[in-house]
């Protein structure tokens, strides 16, 4: 008797203890473990259990780069295609000691449930090199870049895998993977690559795009819990693209912004920040050292200080076991991928802290990525103004849908982001059923 793959009701699933993290800051485990708390929620089929806890594809390349000594140096590259199964895949490329498969894989689910929770006709990748950008020469990184491209060019196209920019990359980087790849294609192929200059198919808004995201959410938030925008208070970690922009435009809606810091420390100023003049000093001094418009705190001071909304824009793992219980934000969105361990999950639960996940919450970055490559395919572009109503749209419309997830299913907004994105993923593998 023919039975459905999908569907073994005998099968008994074995999954690891939700309360085992046999490391906190392990970026792969941190992933699985929401990602099983939301499968089990769901009820999901242990065939399909299986199916997406596993990546589809990995690639490992040795990249060899002649360098501007005239020697050769062979480095190691990664692009892990996670899930293709609602259209192409889609996730960054980085350029950074610390690249590892485990977190290439990490971050190739994340973007595969990033891209489902706002709905996008996207699979999720991920792809990087473990180098050291800083210390090479321009010529250097390009010849990196288009032999890694160049070697892992039979997963790229339009319609099976479209990098972006991440940590290290940009859209000169992006230029190059799109030159090489049109070179072996023999013709200009724009819609490989998102995040590319504007003169070469790049969309206005994109470089805004995240943080006008998290703008959009913590204003979804703060009405959800009946808090006034006026006045609000905010502290954001990350004072880059990100941060700096959420921390602008929430300014502009008229939070108060009380807290700002980057790699070299803090700045307080209970009457507010002057996020013009940040923005003006980070222009002139590339950092904010030295800024003069609040008193000096460190990064840990501003993740517990008294605030409405704390905004995580820098690193992952920055509220872990350890500090999430001095935590006084009413509201934390995620700005960052990965600020909260999974181990501080519970903690902010149990003191009633609202989380607006990673994957919700800076999911405007692969949305006008995703608007890039619409317009690249129909070679008609967009003004900023569609750009961004449009994203408002695409924002909100996903708040509310997590919200109603997790009214639904009385959890939290995490496990609501995730049980949204799976049941999203997993419909669409019910309806194509198993390839044999
Ligand atoms: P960025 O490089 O522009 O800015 C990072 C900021 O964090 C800088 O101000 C830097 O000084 C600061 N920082 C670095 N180390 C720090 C530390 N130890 N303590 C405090 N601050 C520190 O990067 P970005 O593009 O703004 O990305 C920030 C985060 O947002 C990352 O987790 C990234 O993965 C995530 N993200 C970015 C986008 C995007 O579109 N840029 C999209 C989704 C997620």
């Amino acid at each position: 008797m023919a039975t459905d793959p999908l569907r073994l009701p005998t099968d008994k699933i074995v999954r690891p203890d939700k309360d085992r993290f046999l490391n906190e800051e392990n970026p792969f485990e941190a992933m699985m473990s929401r990602f099983d708390r939301a499968a089990q929620l769901l009820d999901l089929e242990p065939g399909l259990y299986k199916v997406l806890r596993h990546p589809e594809k990995q690639i490992i390349v040795s990249v060899p780069v002649l360098m501007d000594s005239g020697e050769v140096e062979v480095f190691t590259g990664y692009r892990v295609l996670y899930n293709t199964s609602r259209g192409p895949a889609k996730g960054g490329i980085r350029f950074d000691m610390q690249v590892n498969l485990e977190e290439v894989k990490a971050l190739a689910a994340w973007m595969t449930w990033k891209c489902a929770v706002v709905n996008l006709p996207f699979g999720g990748a991920k792809g990087g090199v473990i180098c050291d950008p800083l210390k090479m020469s321009v010529g250097e990184l390009e010849r990196l870049t288009r032999r890694y491209t160049s070697g892992i060019i039979a997963t790229l196209g339009p319609d099976s895998d479209v990098p972006a920019p991440d940590v290290n990359t940009n859209e000169r980087v992006m230029a190059w993977v799109m030159d090489t790849y049109s070179m072996q294609a023999r013709h200009t192929v724009t819609a490989v690559v998102t995040g590319k200059p504007i003169e070469l198919g790049g969309s206005l808004g994109r470089r805004e795009a995240t943080g006008r995201g998290c703008m959009f959410m913590v204003l979804e938030a703060l009405k959800h819990l009946g808090m006034p925008v006026q006045g609000t208070t905010v502290a954001v970690q990350g004072f880059g693209n990100v941060g700096s922009v959420a921390a602008d435009l929430m300014a502009k809606q008229g939070c108060r912004i009380i807290a700002i810091s980057d790699r070299t420390g803090g700045y307080h100023n209970k009457a507010g920040i002057d996020v013009p003049g940040a923005l003006d000093h980070v222009k002139k001094h590339r950092s904010l050292e030295g800024f003069t418009g609040g008193d000096p705190i460190t990064n840990e001071e501003l993740l517990t200080m008294p605030v409405d909304v704390l905004l995580p824009a820098a690193l992952e793992n920055v509220i872990t076991s350890k500090n999430a219980s001095k935590v006084q934000a009413k509201i934390i969105c995620e700005g960052a991928n990965g600020p909260t361990t999974a181990g501080a999950d519970s903690i902010l639960e149990e003191k009633g802290i609202f989380v607006i996940p990673d994957i919700l919450a800076n999911a405007g970055g692969v949305t006008v990525s995703y608007f890039e490559w619409v317009q690249d395919r129909g070679g008609y572009f967009w003004t900023e103004d569609t750009v961004n109503q449009r994203l408002e749209d695409i924002m909100t419309r996903s708040f509310q849908e997590v919200l109603q997830m997790s009214k639904t299913h009385k959890v939290n907004m995490r496990t609501a982001a995730y049980m949204l994105s799976i049941s999203r993923v997993a419909i669409v593998h019910r309806l194509r059923g198993i390839y044999a």
